[in-house]
């Protein structure tokens, strides 16, 4: 017999997408894309509007994203300078792409425009509980099957044993009157700039021939002052690209957590996505990669009824386990962050080391990687991790 249900106070919907940044976004295509969950009741809930250039992301992939038509640039040479090697990797089969947010949020609003049973609300949530299922804003509260958030809610403790860096970086585009730039080749990382005992270095990302992303990137434990980044860049733009003359057409920053600590990625009715559910690549900061698998996995999950966590089996994570080596590594400074890079990229192939970083290598080149790295330090580092 059926149990009579309580009837809710609220408008309860089969999903909440709590931020409707990259991985709300993100999510919600990868829902629409398939028979099975597309007609489903979605509320989108934001604070912010989204019709603003907040941020460009960068990634590298073999395919098609689902997000191509939005993309600023692509490259498929990209290089790598540090005061001892200067390389311009072909990246086959991968390329690197651009993708401004404003463009992302502008595609995928525009996909629900005509969508009924898809809402978008603007509030300030305050709370989510996850045993009922309810999203409380400042405007009201809101119920589902299943939230995903997105939102950064409060700074947990931090944990004995775990590493807590932060990449923090400052990015400008700039404009040329004359062309100085070649739209077909990008630089990575340049390493050839002042480390001061840290891990700094600059991507020059050229969209055209007037036009490029200069941004100033730092691992470490803190940020720098804003006047800090603009004198780092007009020196790096005026000494290593010799330009004297450019306007400042947008500008960009950001901190983005570097943790081998836990994210809660959530349980019964609550499912964090993005940052929020640890899809920021602790080693590199890369995330928008991370959030298309974590997205299309949770897709892939409901679409076949199954809990949006769901996993078939409980694997290794020999990656988690790299990333908390490396960033032993980086915060005990026992040698030279840019020496690492170094390492690696003057010896082996950019695909080697991009599907690396993408978490998609063979062990076969993950000892080839391994290879190329100061033993004694990353043993030592990861004999320390392991006990
Ligand atoms: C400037 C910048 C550049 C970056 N560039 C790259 C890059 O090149 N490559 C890469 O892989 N990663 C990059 N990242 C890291 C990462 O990809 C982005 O931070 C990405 O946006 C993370 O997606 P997300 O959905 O987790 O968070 P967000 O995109 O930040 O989405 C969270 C959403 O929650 C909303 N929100 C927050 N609080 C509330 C609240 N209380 N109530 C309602 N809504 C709320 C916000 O308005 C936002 O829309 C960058 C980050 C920044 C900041």
């Amino acid at each position: 017999m059926k149990r009579p249900q309580m009837e809710s106070r609220y408008k309860t919907y089969d999903y909440i997408i709590a931020g409707t940044g990259a991985a709300g976004l993100s999510l919600l295509c990868h829902i629409l894309s398939s028979d099975n969950l597309k007609d489903k009741s979605i509320l989108l809930i934001d604070r912010d509007l989204k019709d603003k250039n907040d941020r460009t992301w960068c990634f590298w992939d073999t395919g098609e994203s689902p997000f191509e038509s939005c993309l600023k640039h692509t490259w498929k040479k990209l290089y790598f300078h540090s005061p001892d090697c200067s390389r311009l990797l072909d990246i086959k089969p991968y390329a690197y792409k651009m993708l401004d947010s404003l463009s992302f949020y502008k595609y995928c609003f525009n996909l629900i425009k005509d969508k009924t049973n898809i809402s978008f609300i603007q509030d300030d949530i305050q709370h989510i509980d996850q045993e009922e299922g309810l999203v409380a804003g400042l405007k009201d509260s809101y119920q589902a099957t299943y939230i995903f958030n997105s939102i950064l809610f409060k700074n947990t403790a931090k944990l004995p044993g775990k590493h807590y860096l932060v990449q923090h970086f400052k990015g400008i585009f700039i404009q040329t009157k004359f062309p100085v730039f070649n739209a077909e080749e990008a630089t990575l990382m340049d390493f050839r700039i002042p480390q001061h005992n840290d891990c700094r270095f600059v991507y020059v990302l050229p969209v055209n021939q007037t036009e490029a992303l200069i941004e100033y990137t730092g691992f470490s434990k803190e940020a720098l002052s804003q006047e800090y980044y603009d004198q780092e860049l007009r020196s790096y733009i005026q000494d290593y690209l010799n330009i004297s003359s450019y306007t400042i057409t947008h500008e960009e920053f950001g901190i983005i957590p570097m943790t081998d600590a836990p994210f809660d990625k959530g349980s019964k009715k609550l499912v964090n996505i993005g940052t929020a559910g640890g899809a920021t690549k602790a080693s590199t900061g890369y995330t928008f990669s991370f959030i298309q698998k974590q997205c299309a996995k949770i897709a892939d999950n409901l679409s076949n009824g199954r809990h949006p966590l769901f996993q078939s089996s409980k694997q290794l994570d020999k990656y988690r386990f790299y990333d908390s080596i490396f960033l032993r590594v980086l915060s005990e400074k026992r040698i030279p962050a840019v020496s690492v890079f170094n390492a690696m990229f003057s010896k082996l192939p950019a695909k080697v080391i991009l599907s690396f970083l993408d978490e998609e290598s063979s062990l076969f080149d993950d000892i080839r990687l391994m290879y190329t790295l100061d033993k004694a330090v990353f043993l030592s580092a990861a004999l320390r991790n392991f006990f």
